[in-house]
């Protein structure tokens, strides 16, 4: 018997992956696709610009877009997964959890809320468990899932492996990201092409903020970041997908390089249908991991890390991640699987 689901925001870079991921997906059926004004009463086809490289699957081809509010999902949807811009989603997310669906979210609004879980299931899985609070304290039949921001996937799974073996004091990162991370019309070519942008707005207080909270603990009650200082740097660089990143990390006690890779490499999986046989694959070659060799590890699920080394400035590792599947459609699906799994679907 399978989950129905909806996708809100279905026609931008995010939602193109999620309907791709959902085709085959065992547990999830897609029901409901919606968008803006600008593509509400349309079939997807010709809503979407479809830029993926395998077909849009036939079941969701013709289906028609609904506007994005609740009255136009079916009741019988259970999960609503959003790709909205976060300007929409702060408006339209609260509604729908209101209105009884459970909805596990991309968008950057309500990450940081105290009563939202922010979850990477292979991570933080128990952080889940904070939509009772959010339920007692808000009222709502649904609840709001949300999953980090891509450039903070990336690095999550290698420091919390680093975290466990000699615990985190101060973490920088230079970030390298690809052009489908700011959306279809995030960044115009004209930008990008020969060049690279020093900046990306509010990216680097993401990762500061969003990587404390998905390594804190939860107590039953709240969750408690993590005290490790997180400073970022964040390049747009044109590539198509997959951010790299150069990581530094100073710990507490002493870890060596082959201890961090170890740590790394052994990092459990879980057995839910999208998590990666292998969730961080550790390269020794110094020149990788990279974005077009690398990105699609695992069906775009692994994380990948190499170049460890030792540095005045702690231990230093390079890490690469898919950034609309694993930084966005991915993580989405996983945290629905992960919702399914504990009982709350
Ligand atoms: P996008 O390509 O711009 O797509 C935005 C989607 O939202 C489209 O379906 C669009 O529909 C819809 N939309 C826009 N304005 C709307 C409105 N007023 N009412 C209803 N629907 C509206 O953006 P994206 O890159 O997929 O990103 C989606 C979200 O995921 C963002 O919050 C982003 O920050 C987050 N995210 C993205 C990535 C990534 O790698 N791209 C990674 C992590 C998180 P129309 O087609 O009708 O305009």
């Amino acid at each position: 018997m399978t989950v129905s689901v909806g996708i809100i925001g279905a026609t931008g870079a995010v939602g193109q992956r999620l309907i791709q991921l959902l085709a085959p997906n065992p547990e999830f059926e897609v029901e409901a696709v919606t968008a803006s004004e600008d593509s509400a009463g349309k079939s997807y086809r010709e809503a979407a610009k479809w830029r993926i490289d395998t077909p849009i699957p036939d079941e969701v081809a013709e289906m028609e877009v609904a506007p994005t509010d609740p009255e136009s999902v079916p009741d019988d949807v259970q999960l609503v997964f959003s790709s909205l811009p976060s300007s929409v989603g702060e408006a339209v997310e609260p509604a729908f959890c209101e209105a009884g669906y459970v909805v596990s979210s991309n968008s950057s609004n309500a990450r940081r809320d105290d009563d939202v879980p922010l979850t990477i299931p292979e991570i933080n899985p128990d952080h889940l468990d904070l939509i009772e609070v959010q339920r007692d304290e808000r009222g709502w039949d649904g609840a709001l899932v949300k999953n980090p921001n891509c450039s903070t996937i990336t690095m999550v799974p290698p420091l919390a492996a680093i975290d466990e073996e000699a615990s985190l004091e101060r973490v920088e990162v230079a970030t390298l990201q690809a052009v489908s991370g700011a959306g279809y019309s995030g960044v115009s070519s004209m930008e990008i092409i020969d060049n690279a942008i020093p900046h990306i707005g509010k990216e680097e207080a993401k990762m500061e903020t969003e990587s404390r909270k998905l390594l804190g603990t939860f107590d039953g009650a709240a969750v408690h970041w993590h005290d490790v200082d997180v400073a970022a740097s964040c390049n747009r660089i044109p590539t198509i997908d997959g951010h790299l990143e150069n990581v530094w990390a100073d710990t507490v006690e002493d870890v060596s390089p082959s201890a961090a890779a170890d740590a790394m490499d052994a990092y459990p999986s879980l057995d839910l249908p999208s998590s990666p046989d292998q969730l961080i694959e550790v390269f020794e070659e110094p020149d990788r991991p990279q974005p077009r060799l690398d990105r699609t590890l695992g069906d775009g699920m692994t994380v990948s890390a190499g170049g460890i080394q030792e540095t005045p400035s702690g231990l230093q590792f390079n890490c690469l991640a898919h950034n609309t599947l694993r930084g966005a459609a991915g993580a989405s699906v996983l945290n629905g699987e992960l919702l399914l799994e504990n009982g709350y679907l």
